[in-house]
């Protein structure tokens, strides 16, 4: 086991594999749960395949058994109309009322209502058909009376004995078939009318009294029997013509039935169908449900990110500025991440380091400076020595207009030191140094050229002006006395010391000389200020120049 760790802050801290478990740990836990969640969800589709399957079957056979019933009915409906014998009537009857009130009809509750419209109608057709047969076993009767009495009377008067008026009596007409058209009987009526009306006549009056009086009597009962059977028939036609109508109602009643099966069917597996989309949908909405734990995940997975990695945002800006002003960075909050925390505390150790690394270069860097300022000064005078020439010259481009280099020379200066000594001629040197300081600006620069020979490098100065600076300076070192090294206060000392000046000057434009030959040239012109008697300043000029003027000598230098 790792052992947690404090950060700066003495907050706890942990690997970053401890931390990351976690997050992992959850990511399995949910792909695992989602995993979960969808077999459970195709389990279900499965089941309700099988189940739609296992109803569609149902229907299948349903719709066939209904179908064969409903033929059947069709059928039987077709002899409770039709067949002309009462008993087979009866059995077809009994048949439809089993088919109607058999529990397929009810599966249904659309064909309920229609069930029992088609039983009511049923129950109806037969007591109609009920009612025609009496009527027409009526007209029936009210034929076979008429007929036998029209064949007893003729019997009667053509005088046949009692056994062959039988014999005629027992001859049946044909009777009213069932759904026979009236139109036929009714002709036959008239037919016999129309015998009864010419038997019973006086002419067919039997003599004998006893036959008489049973002619008279079967001319009797034939007489009303035509207008009842007329009326009976005219019953019989409405009686037909309504269970017909009944009939026909009854099977438009049965048809409906089987249409209704047929769309019922129909429209259950449109519902089955139906189901199946919005389970789709169902399961779609979970896929999007499942889209966003994940998006969700990722986002705190990213916070946690964010929060993870802060202190490292901050030891970013720190270092930043740290190398941006070398200002120490300061130790950001301690992390929860025990690796950051030693990552940002090493940093700042290294940062401690080059802090130090630089503190102490930049120490040797201002102490080098100070080593080359010393080593190009003059411990003497505290000028400018030779070296610090070289370097400006090295470094030197062409020089600037208006520029003047001044070469100053001790006059006579061995002598002093033969005379005074080393030490004495050091201190007239040291003297020189300090009052041509207080001659130059703080710009200009003075060099210890040599033993006693000096260099003024001068800018933005006119040859006049550089001319007069000369002067200033050659007038100013007569203050000092060869005799104790002082300087007079008030002018120039008794036994004042001289100095001869060579100036070269550089004023047309840029690059016009360099300092080489501007140095060169003042140290020319130095030379003929020794030549004219020193204690003199003189202008370089060329020499072609200089001859071309026998005067020049005198005039460009000035004693004091
Ligand atoms: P002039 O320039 O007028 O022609 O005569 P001079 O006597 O000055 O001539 P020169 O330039 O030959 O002599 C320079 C002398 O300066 C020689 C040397 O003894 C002396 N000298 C050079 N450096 C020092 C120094 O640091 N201290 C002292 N005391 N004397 C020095
Ligand atoms: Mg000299
Ligand atoms: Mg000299």
């Amino acid at each position: 086991m790792e052992s947690f760790s404090k950060t700066s802050a003495g907050r706890k801290a942990v690997p970053i594999r401890r931390f990351l478990l976690p997050v992992m740990a959850t990511l399995i836990f949910m792909m695992i749960g989602y995993l979960t969640v969808g077999l459970n969800m195709s389990e279900r589709i499965q089941a309700f395949a099988y189940e739609l399957e296992e109803q569609t079957l149902k229907d299948v056979m349903l719709a066939q058994r209904n179908s064969t019933n409903l033929h059947y009915l069709s059928k039987s409906l077709q002899d409770l109309v039709y067949a002309g014998n009462p008993q087979r009537a009866r059995t077809a009857y009994v048949n439809n009322w089993g088919l109607l009130t058999e529990t397929v009809f009810e599966q249904h509750d659309e064909a309920k209502p229609l069930t029992q419209r088609l039983i009511e109608s049923l129950q109806k057709t037969w007591s109609l058909r009920q009612e025609y047969e009496a009527r027409r076993n009526e007209v029936n009767v009210d034929f076979n009376t008429f007929h036998q009495d029209l064949l007893a009377a003729a019997g009667v008067a053509a005088e046949l004995s009692n056994a062959s008026t039988n014999l005629l009596i027992d001859l049946r007409l044909p009777i009213v078939q069932h759904l026979d058209r009236e139109a036929p009987h009714r002709r036959h009526l008239e037919v016999l009318d129309g015998a009864a009306r010419e038997l019973c006549t006086a002419a067919h009056l039997p003599s004998d009294d006893e036959r008489r009086t049973a002619f008279l009597s079967y001319c009797e009962n034939m007489r009303e029997l035509p207008r009842t059977l007329g009326t009976k028939l005219d019953a019989l036609a409405s009686a037909r013509t309504e269970f017909l109508a009944q009939a026909a109602a009854m099977n438009e009643d049965a048809q409906n039935l089987s249409h209704v099966y047929a769309k019922l069917e129909t429209s259950d597996r449109l519902g089955l169908i139906d189901q199946i989309t919005r389970f789709n949908d169902r399961l779609f909405s979970s896929f999007s449900i499942a889209v966003f734990l994940a998006m969700a995940m990722a986002t705190a997975i990213a916070l946690a990110a964010f929060w993870v990695l802060r202190p490292l945002g901050e030891l970013r800006e720190e270092m930043r500025r740290f190398l941006e002003t070398n200002k120490l960075p300061k130790m950001p909050e301690g992390s929860h991440i025990e690796e950051i925390n030693d990552v940002v505390e090493w940093l700042m150790h290294f940062c401690n380091m080059l802090h130090q690394k630089r503190a102490s270069l930049s120490l040797l860097t201002s102490q080098y400076d100070e080593l080359l300022n010393e080593s190009n000064k003059d411990p003497l005078t505290g000028l400018a020595n030779r070296r610090a020439f070289e370097a400006l010259v090295e470094k030197a481009d062409n020089l600037p207009a208006n520029s003047a280099a001044l070469m100053i020379d001790i006059d006579h200066f061995k002598r002093v030191n033969d005379t005074r000594g080393h030490l004495f001629g050091d201190q007239i040197l040291k003297r020189f140094g300090e009052l041509i300081r207080d001659c130059i600006a703080q710009n200009d620069v003075v060099y210890r050229y040599g033993g006693e020979e000096f260099c003024l490098l001068l800018t933005g100065v006119t040859a006049k002006a550089a001319y007069n600076m000369a002067e200033r300076i050659r007038l100013r070192m007569r203050r000092i006395s060869l005799a104790d090294a002082s300087v007079s206060e008030t002018g120039e000392a008794p036994s004042p010391l001289s100095v001869s000046i060579g100036i070269s000057t550089s004023t047309k434009h840029w690059a016009e000389k360099d300092i080489l030959t501007l140095v060169r040239e003042a140290d020319l012109a130095l030379y003929r200020a020794k030549c004219l008697g020193r204690n003199l300043t003189v202008r370089y000029e060329p020499e072609e120049v200089r001859k071309s003027s026998p005067f020049a000598d005198r005039m460009e230098g000035s004693h004091a």
